[in-house]
């Protein structure tokens, strides 16, 4: 719903209109278009971004080839790049508030929730200036006397890195600093709607002293900007963050030139409970799993697998506890749940909760859209007697719907887990040691909670499996993944044969 009257909350935010960064320079599109952006919970126009196209994009790819083959970056000394990075942590924790405020009014999501990501992000920038002084590669003395071989992690060179808006600041926290400690250059684009914290980060690399075109961030739409950042010849590797459709596209764009690809896709993660869990703390986490961000969250758990003995008695519960969720005001400190991310959204969101409607599923709690007067906002909703051939229950639906299947076996309850193409995340909830390592071993999903949801570590690896992606983000070796890896093999003395 778009209102025609600044809400109170907006009244000091300046429009700004953002140049995109290509060279060191900040510079407006070729063809001067721009885009603007409506916020989600306000219905009003709060950022204003240049729509790139392939023009730009070539720009930003031949800046980023000239840093990564002439530039000073690739060659600094790990200690000189780390030292950078951790600049750049400083300066995003000490601008938190404002790339906050930005990602809360461009993506809905509430303000107290994105103060929190962008805790998380600038931890990340820390754990990667870190490993950037970590990387190494190894040797073997081992092969005969008089040879030796030595492997070399080099960077492998031009990255385009393409992000969603779900977690707008996150996810390039997530990949931009592991390829910068690995001495590669970028170029980046955020979604087209939620580009401002990204630009703003630009800001903070030049301020950190990352040298002119070692990261070039480019705004605009998939199609027009993103799709050559994916084909141009000079980009070495992509790393992807976004739907599951767009990243087989991006796959089979880089296929032509055969680019490595790193793809972080959607989800649809199951919660396995057994009636010996502790439902109190699994109530409480089920709520948080399936409405946090609105439920526009790869990782969100919107499939709960409940043991038949305890199916009725849980779904009550949260739904009691669902309807106690504030939804509202992103700006409102109190909000839990923030706005749907476009009008589009919440009518795909909408439909799905019809069609499981009509397919059996009974609503146990909400089911439609809220109208708070501004922006656009769906009900924090709980689906019962969902089956498990369903679209609700095997699609990713990426708004606050939550169903409820049952099982009666642990064979039955990982069966339906693994039933779907997808395997991001999973939880089990059980006192039982053995029932939750034989759900932890048995789900096929890239990370599996037990007795807790969503909790995540710089230090700990975050990926999927079978259609969620490929290749993991965050953990040890997460700098690695922007690198090639060479072999030196070295003969010392006379070559007998
Ligand atoms: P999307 O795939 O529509 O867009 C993602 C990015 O790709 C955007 O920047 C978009 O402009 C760009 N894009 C679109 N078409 C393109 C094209 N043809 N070529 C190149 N780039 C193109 O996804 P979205 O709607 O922004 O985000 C939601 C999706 O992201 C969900 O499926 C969610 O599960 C997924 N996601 C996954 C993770 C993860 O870590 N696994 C994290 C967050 C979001």
């Amino acid at each position: 719903m778009t209102v025609l009257v600044r809400p109170k909350a907006l009244s000091d935010h300046k429009v700004r209109t953002f140049q995109m960064l290509i060279d060191g320079k900040w510079v407006d599109s070729a063809d001067g278009r721009t885009i603007e952006r409506v916020a989600p919970g306000h219905g009003v126009v709060v950022s204003r971004y240049q729509a790139a196209a392939s023009g730009d994009a070539e720009r930003a790819i031949s800046a980023a080839r000239r840093a990564f083959d002439d530039g000073p970056w690739p060659r600094m000394t790990a200690s000189e790049r780390s030292l950078i990075l951790l600049k750049a942590a400083d300066m995003i924790a000490a601008r938190a508030d404002e790339l906050a405020f930005l990602d809360a009014i461009e993506s809905g999501k509430p303000i107290s929730q994105a103060k929190g990501e962008l805790g998380g992000a600038a931890d990340i920038w820390r754990y990667a200036a870190a490993l950037a002084r970590d990387l190494h590669g190894e040797s073997y003395n081992t092969l005969g006397d008089g040879t030796l071989g030595v492997v070399l992690r080099e960077a492998i060179g031009v990255v385009s890195i393409i992000t969603p808006w779900n977690f707008p600041f996150l996810i390039v926290s997530q990949k931009l600093p592991f390829a910068l400690a690995a001495g590669c250059t970028t170029v980046v684009k955020p979604s087209e709607l939620t580009s401002a914290s990204t630009l703003v980060l630009g800001e903070i690399l030049e301020a950190a002293g990352v040298p002119a075109g070692v990261v070039n961030i480019l705004t605009g739409t998939g199609p027009e900007v993103g799709a050559p950042m994916t084909t141009h010849a000079d980009v070495d590797m992509i790393s992807f963050t976004g739907s599951t459709g767009v990243g087989r596209l991006t796959m089979a764009n880089a296929a032509q030139t055969l680019k490595k690809v790193s793809l972080e896709l959607g989800g649809k993660n199951p919660q396995i409970v057994f009636p010996d869990a502790n439902l109190d703390e699994f109530i409480d986490a089920a709520v948080f799993g399936a409405y946090f961000n609105a439920g526009e969250c790869c990782n969100a758990g919107s499939r709960l697998i409940l043991h038949r003995d305890i199916a009725e008695e849980v779904t009550a519960r949260i739904a009691a506890l669902a309807a106690k969720v504030k939804v509202g005001d992103p700006l409102d400190p109190e909000t839990q749940v923030g706005a749907i991310i476009t009008p589009q959204h919440l009518e795909k969101i909408a439909g799905y909760v019809s069609a499981a409607s009509k397919d059996g599923a009974a609503v146990a709690h909400g089911g439609a859209a809220l109208d708070l007067g501004m922006g656009q906002f769906m009900a924090p909703t709980i689906l019962s007697q969902v089956r498990p051939d369903m679209a609700v229950a095997r699609e990713e639906v990426f708004g606050p719907v939550l169903s409820v299947l049952t099982f009666e076996t642990t064979d039955e309850a990982i069966r339906i887990a693994n039933s779907i193409d997808y395997g991001l995340s999973a939880g089990v909830w059980s006192r039982d040691f053995d029932t939750c390592l034989t759900i932890g071993r048995r789900v096929r999903a890239g990370t599996v909670w037990m007795n807790t949801f969503m909790d995540g570590a710089s230090e700990l690896p975050f990926g999927g499996y079978r259609q969620s992606g490929l290749g993991r983000e965050l953990g040890r070796h997460a700098v690695e993944d922007y690198t090639e890896t060479k072999t030196l093999n070295m003969h010392i003395g006379a070559r007998t044969g």
